[in-house]
């Protein structure tokens, strides 16, 4: 039996994974339960499967939460509740489904108390991969990739030569506006963006496959999950999200997994690993059915934020912080309707554009830096 903790558990990979969880009692038990504020979907989760501990973003959510609870969890608020509920001795394993850079500091924690990780806030290894890579060493913890790509490539290097490996070939479905050339996605609105051609998905990672930066951060997550230079991490687009991901050998032998788009078969890979189970809760992939598989090449003019994210990848440093903690706030920005859909890269590359880079930096400084750039982003949207 498997002890869970699952972190924004309310979300599109908290919700998938607690039909995992419900689907395999036998294998799975939710032992605790964070979410931020979303009470309504909380709810019947929380009295389904009746986890012992519960974390929520703060006070009013906390009190509010209380008064509905037909049983007596441990209930607490805030970021050192989320920092406990991922370390606590009845715990065996952590889903990370928290959204942003936010899940940094329980990632920590859930390694230093050596629990095992299935991760899918790629943020957090955006803004502190070499912070997160080397504790998780250091602790001998495995990160188990969530994100599809990322599991596909994990599946594609079981029993594989690190050394071999001459090149990472992550697909991207390309998104909202893949048909869009640059001059159509004046005007786009929030409504369209959000309309993804094959993945149901929370708002912020949809808002990233329209823009491409969803990629990019996926390219990053790729280098600190598998340790592989930014040289040999690939982009291509694939309309149908069939191949999840590939990987090339010395030999020119291409490992590709493939499947139905749908989460919950990586989140259970994760949750599982290293074994397999049953998976009935959607269609299997049938190739004849699909018919054709379209590729294409990646364009950086097209798309730069995934231009900037290799930039901020290779210089490393400070950078992919700026990176992530500006598009989390155009994203917010946008999503509110406050600057349009191409103000979100322009944004991002001015933060990038006027850093002075700091190597190595540590977690204090990643903290504060993160604070300052989401400041400065709202700032110059709002002073206009
Ligand atoms: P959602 O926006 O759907 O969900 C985010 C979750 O995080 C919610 O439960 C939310 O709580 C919670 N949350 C947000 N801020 C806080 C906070 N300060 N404290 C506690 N909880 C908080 O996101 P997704 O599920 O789409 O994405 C989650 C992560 O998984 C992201 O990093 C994303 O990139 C990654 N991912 C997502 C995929 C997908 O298909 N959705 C695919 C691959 C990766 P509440 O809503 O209750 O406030
Ligand atoms: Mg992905």
């Amino acid at each position: 039996m498997k002890r869970i903790t699952l972190l924004g558990g309310t979300g599109s990979i908290g919700l998938q994974t607690v039909d995992i969880i419900k689907r395999h009692p036998e294998q799975f038990q939710l032992v605790g339960f964070a979410f931020g504020t979303n009470i309504d979907k909380a709810l019947p989760v929380i009295e389904n499967l009746k986890p012992k501990y519960i974390v929520v973003q703060n006070r009013e959510t906390f009190t509010k939460l209380n008064n509905k609870l037909s049983y007596s969890p441990t209930i607490n608020f805030g970021m050192e509740a989320l920092n406990e509920i991922v370390s606590l001795p009845d715990i065996d394993l952590v889903v990370n489904a928290v959204l942003g850079s936010v899940g940094l500091q329980p990632t920590l924690e859930a390694i230093r108390a050596k629990k095992q990780i299935a991760f899918a806030n790629k943020e957090t290894l955006v803004t502190a991969g070499h912070i997160v890579m080397k504790e998780a060493k250091e602790n001998r913890v495995d990160l188990l990739p969530v994100d599809s790509e990322h599991a596909a490539i994990h599946q594609c290097l079981k029993g594989e030569n690190h050394d071999e490996i001459k090149k990472i070939i992550l697909t991207a479905s390309g998104g909202s506006f893949r048909d869009k050339t640059r001059d159509q996605l004046i005007g786009v609105t929030k409504h369209d963006a959000l309309k993804h051609p094959n993945w149901s998905m929370g708002a912020k990672i949809t808002i990233d496959s329209a823009t491409m930066m969803n990629k990019g951060l996926e390219v990053i997550e790729a280098h600190w999950l598998f340790d592989t230079p930014y040289d040999q991490i690939d982009v291509i687009l694939h309309n149908e999200s069939v191949i999840h991901s590939m990987v090339e050998f010395a030999d020119q032998s291409v490992m590709a997994q493939l499947g139905t788009p749908d989460m919950r078969i990586p989140i259970q890979y994760a949750l599982t690993y290293p074994e397999r189970s049953d998976f009935t809760l959607s269609e299997a992939l049938d190739l004849v059915k699909v018919g054709q598989l379209n590729f294409r090449e990646m364009s950086f003019d097209r798309f730069p934020c995934l231009r900037m994210a290799y930039e901020a990848g290779r210089m490393g440093g400070s950078l992919p912080t700026v990176l992530n903690a500006a598009n989390e706030e155009a994203v917010k920005l946008f999503l509110q309707d406050k600057i349009t859909f191409l103000e979100i890269e322009e944004l991002i590359e001015k933060e990038m554009e006027t850093h002075s880079v700091i190597q190595d930096p540590d977690l204090d400084t990643i903290f504060e830096l993160d604070q300052e750039i989401r400041k400065r982003v709202s700032y110059a949207v709002l002073k206009r």
